[in-house]
């Protein structure tokens, strides 16, 4: 496509004059440089000064990321696109503005009709060759009002655990369970696959291994979205979540015995939350997260804390005082709400 090798060469003509004189003002750059951009490139008006802003919002990037001074080059075919200037929607088909003038391009929208009603905004899309297709990416963006604490009305607590990968209990004192006994199972068919490629050493085997950790990660974050989508969708709007700081849960998986033991149980926790944390804030809800210390020691019923409370072992709470019992899993999640709802009685009566 001439138009993306036209504007890739452009860019990197303007790269080198900004390396050169460090200049990062859009001004004198469009100055300096926009005439010979419109000839020498066959730029129409709005990619020349496509190509300024794209290459200056890159060197700023690269220096607020902390990169040292060095010239930024552009290798792969791409294009900038100001949604309704360089690329719109004309009934069903989108118009593309490119050198040798508009060209319709018609889409598929399963999976993400969503996108073309509701109040969603189109961003500066970029034209990119990928498995030797060309695709057109448009950033959306939509803006939530967030759920203000006075409105919550519903309050879930979320305890992540190996054995029921997520366990609620709500306001209405229902627990849920989602399961998590087939993975327990894979995740340690994962393991001893991995640690037998471990001990093999050769070229082949790394990169089985390589693969194997990259198709274990998707198959995690897979679950991790499958279940949170099901929490938002379980909970109506106005819902509270509350989850367990995940610097403690690393802490607590790290002394959990070898058996049990997954490395990457932190960072699948923290993916848990940020997929929650989205979704929730698509959905009128939000997520609290609180110090996990004593959640899984303090009584539901009498306020009793104490260690042994909990037996790890058979998945068992009872209370040494009152000796009320539960599943284990389940008194976190109790206790979880629990914060949750003084958090809210707290700052709605300023008690
Ligand atoms: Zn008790």
């Amino acid at each position: 496509m001439v138009t993306t090798r036209s504007y890739r060469k452009a860019c990197n003509f303007v790269s080198r004059k900004i390396f050169e004189t460090k200049m990062l003002k859009q001004r004198p750059i469009h100055d300096l440089y926009y005439h010979e951009l419109r000839s020498a490139f066959g730029l129409k008006s709005q990619m020349a000064q496509s190509v300024i802003k794209t290459v200056i919002a890159r060197y700023k990037s690269a220096k607020s990321n902390g990169h040292d001074w060095s010239l930024i080059r552009f290798q792969n075919p791409e294009y900038d696109l100001v949604w309704n200037r360089d690329y719109s929607l004309v009934q069903d088909t989108f118009s593309v503005n490119t050198i040798d003038g508009r060209i319709k391009c018609s889409y598929e929208t399963k999976g993400t009709e969503h996108f073309f009603v509701d109040n969603w905004k189109f961003g500066t899309a970029k034209v990119v060759f990928q498995h030797k297709k060309w695709f057109l990416h448009i950033p959306m963006t939509k803006a939530f009002s967030e759920l203000q604490d006075e409105d919550v009305s519903q309050v879930v607590g979320i305890d992540l655990g190996l054995n029921f990968l997520a366990t609620t209990y709500d306001s209405q004192g229902k627990t849920l369970f989602y399961n998590g006994k087939s993975f327990k199972h894979k995740r340690a068919k994962y393991k001893a696959l991995r640690k037998q490629l471990q001990q093999k050493q050769t070229a082949s085997a790394r990169r089985r291994l390589q693969s194997i950790g990259s198709r274990e990660n998707r198959w995690m974050m897979d679950i991790n979205h499958r279940i949170t989508k099901a929490l938002v969708n379980q909970y109506g709007d106005h819902t509270l979540f509350v989850l367990e700081d995940l610097q403690g849960v690393r802490h607590a998986t790290e002394k959990v015995k070898v058996c049990n033991r997954y490395v990457s149980v932190s960072w699948a926790f923290y993916q848990f939350r940020r997929m929650l944390e989205y979704k929730a804030r698509m959905n009128r809800q939000k997520v609290m997260v609180v110090n996990p210390k004593y959640t899984s020691q303090t009584c539901p019923n009498c306020g009793h804390v104490e260690k042994s409370n909990r037996d790890k072992k058979k998945h068992l709470f009872c209370c040494k005082n009152c000796h009320y019992r539960s599943n284990d899993d389940r008194i976190g999640a109790m206790n979880l709400q629990r914060l949750g709802i003084e958090y809210i009685v707290e700052v709605t009566t300023g008690a």
